[in-house]
């Protein structure tokens, strides 16, 4: 085997086999090394993929021509849309999987890539010369140099378990933590690494649980999945919720103590939307009950997973919480719930490409750069990929910005402003939702796609041939006064009669025009729907990006004195000085920033400029 890659990617999370099969499908010379063949594409937390804003990048991750949502198609148990009370917008697909199914998957793609070589090994250390990342040290002292190296470890860096008041080193359950490349990287990048921590629920034995006594989630009817093309959905296999009560509530109160997450033996800061139970409990003393979500881990249904349970009480107490929920009262324990807390690398120091500031050629992504969850992982596994292969090739840097993509929003954040707290994607987060749907995804993206070479031509063509029509539909219905019919529907109103007599409509308008129409996807349809349906409120958003863009191109200078700046509140000259933004749209994003102290800065620019 020759000891030298274009690309190398350590880790074969959901990040890392992003950017690996994105780098081999560019023509890249890839190798993505790995402590464990078996765990690649492996989910330590719950069997499910999507949800609010996580869906979307998933959707984003499809039309650039990446992994997650091929894996999810093939190895999905069941599919919800969740908020369908609400808009278009804020929707979020969410699919329950096969997890055992998903690895192998993942694993068997990835083996068949041409590009692609895994190897089994832990890398111990970065190669550095002249500032620029050479290659990589493994465990055995294997050397393998590549020119671009992309960090995908996860929760491994110096990883410790706890469980209860027990600590082990490890980067999750049974697996060896990464200690000696988390002091190497502490050198390359010259400072301390920041600490966060995670948690998981117990997993349960299925035959141990009266499903009788609880209540089963109604299936959904739903018409599209993460793919560009329309897929049969089923349900193959239903979820179930339970819920908590005043006994489970007391067991854990009573045993607060010895929580590793929720007394202070941790110093990692944990997802504040992902709370234990230890939290919630302790946070909401005045509810006595919390949703259970029972989700199947795998299409062999022998195990459960508590969806809402994560702990790190020990197990005895577990057992004992556990056994004091509806259908669950012979419930057991087949892996104890547990807590992991690892160093992470503060994103500041990455370039919106996800390379580092510091050594050209190193990129990193995932929850190594504090975020957490599989789809954030994929969303940054495979930009880098992307920009580690632009490197290669000495082409532009691909960066998607926050008003055309949610990725976008999620690395801008992430370089701009940094994370106190594990990192996770919401429809809050992005300011202009209206235009970032998870229905004009497609339009949104593919052209950069196409551009990059990352999807087939045939795709393309077809994207092409239906973006056409729901442009052409739009201008018809809005041009021949016929926008009552979608105007008056929600999307939850949006039913199939009322879709088929959109469609009707939209095929006669075409008709009478000459113009031939082939097919007609519900996607399509959904499209054309939000287009009329939002149209004034999508034209105001519009505006704002455009002024936004115009911002976005005024740059601050690098030695602009903030602190002295006059007019604007020192608590705000002291956050700019802090976050030291390049852009004005940069420091728009800083909390606490007025419309008024961004004016006050552009107006200051100025003068400095004038001088
Ligand atoms: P990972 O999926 O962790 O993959 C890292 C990979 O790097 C692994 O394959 C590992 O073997 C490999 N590796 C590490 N060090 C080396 C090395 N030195 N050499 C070679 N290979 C190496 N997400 C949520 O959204 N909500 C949650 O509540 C949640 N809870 C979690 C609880 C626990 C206990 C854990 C472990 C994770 C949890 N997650 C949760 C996070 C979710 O698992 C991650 O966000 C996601 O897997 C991150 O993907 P990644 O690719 O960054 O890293």
């Amino acid at each position: 085997m020759k000891n030298k890659f274009d690309i190398i990617i350590i880790g074969g999370g959901h990040a890392g086999i992003e950017a690996a099969h994105i780098a081999a499908n560019m023509g890249h010379a890839t190798a993505l090394i790995t402590q464990k063949k078996s765990t690649i594409g492996s989910m330590p937390c719950n069997p499910s993929i999507g949800g609010l804003g996580k869906g979307h990048i998933v959707y984003e991750v499809s039309a650039l021509g990446g992994l997650m949502p091929e894996l999810c198609n093939n190895t999905y148990l069941s599919a919800r849309m969740l908020n369908t009370s609400k808009g278009p917008a804020v929707q979020g697909l969410r699919l329950q999987i096969d997890k055992y199914a998903y690895q192998k998957k993942a694993e068997s793609t990835l083996s068949n890539l041409e590009n692609l070589t895994i190897i089994e090994e832990t890398v111990a250390g970065l190669l550095i010369e002249n500032s620029q990342v050479t290659g990589i040290k493994t465990l055995d002292g294997t050397i393998w140099h590549a020119q671009a190296v992309i960090v995908t470890t996860g929760t491994f860096l110096r990883g410790t378990i706890h469980v209860g008041l027990v600590k082990t080193d490890g980067g999750r359950n049974d697996e060896a933590a990464s200690n000696d490349l988390s002091r190497s990287l502490t050198e390359v990048l010259g400072g301390q690494l920041g600490r966060l921590k995670t948690g998981t629920p117990p997993r349960l034995l299925t035959s141990s649980i009266d499903f009788s006594k609880i209540e089963q989630q109604t299936a959904m009817q739903l018409d599209n999945l993460y793919s560009y093309e329309t897929t049969e959905i089923s349900e193959k296999v239903p979820c179930y919720i339970t819920t908590t009560n005043e006994t489970t509530h007391d067991i854990i109160k009573d045993n607060f103590e010895k929580s590793a997450m929720y007394n202070d033996s941790l110093q990692g800061i944990g997802p504040r939307y992902c709370p234990s139970i230890e939290d919630k409990v302790g946070r909401f003393p005045s509810r006595n009950s919390h949703h259970v979500f029972v989700e199947p881990e795998g299409g062999d249904l022998s195990e459960v997973y508590p969806a809402g349970l994560s702990t790190s009480l020990p197990l005895e107490i577990q057992e004992k919480y556990i056994r004091s929920i509806q259908g669950f009262e012979n419930a057991i324990i087949s892996q104890p719930g547990y807590a992991v807390e690892y160093d992470f690398i503060q994103p500041t120091q990455l370039k919106a490409t996800l390379e580092t500031k510091k050594i050209k050629g190193l990129f990193c992504a995932g929850q190594v750069n504090g975020t957490t969850g599989y789809e954030e992982a994929a969303g940054q596994g495979l930009i880098a990929g992307i920009n580690a292969a632009l490197l290669c090739q000495k082409k532009d840097p691909f960066i998607l910005s926050r008003t055309e993509s949610y990725i976008g929003v999620m690395i801008d954040d992430l370089v701009t402003l940094g994370v106190d707290e594990p990192y996770r994607m919401f429809t809050s987060r992005a300011e202009r939702r209206l235009l970032l749907r998870q229905d004009n995804v497609f339009a949104r993206l593919m052209p950069y796609a196409h551009k990059l070479n990352l999807i087939s031509l045939d795709l393309y063509k077809r994207f092409q041939a239906d973006q056409k029509i729901v442009e052409k539909s739009v201008e018809l219905i809005k041009k021949n006064r016929l926008n009552t019919l979608f105007k008056t529907f929600n999307s939850i109103d949006f039913t199939e009669v009322i879709k088929q007599e959109c469609k009707k409509l939209i095929l006669e308008k075409l008709t009478e025009k000459n113009i031939s129409c082939d097919r007609l996807t519900p996607r399509m349809l959904l499209s054309i729907h939000a287009e009329i349906r939002y149209d004034g409120y999508i034209q105001k958003e519009q505006k704002e990006v455009a002024k936004a863009l115009k911002y976005q191109s005024l740059v601050i200078p690098p030695n602009f004195q903030f602190l002295s700046m006059p007019g604007l509140r020192v608590e705000l000259q002291e956050k700019l000085e802090r976050f030291r933004p390049t852009t004005i749209a940069q420091a728009e994003l800083i909390p606490g920033m007025t419309p008024a102290a961004i004016s006050l800065l552009i107006f200051n620019i100025n003068i400095v400029q004038t001088k």
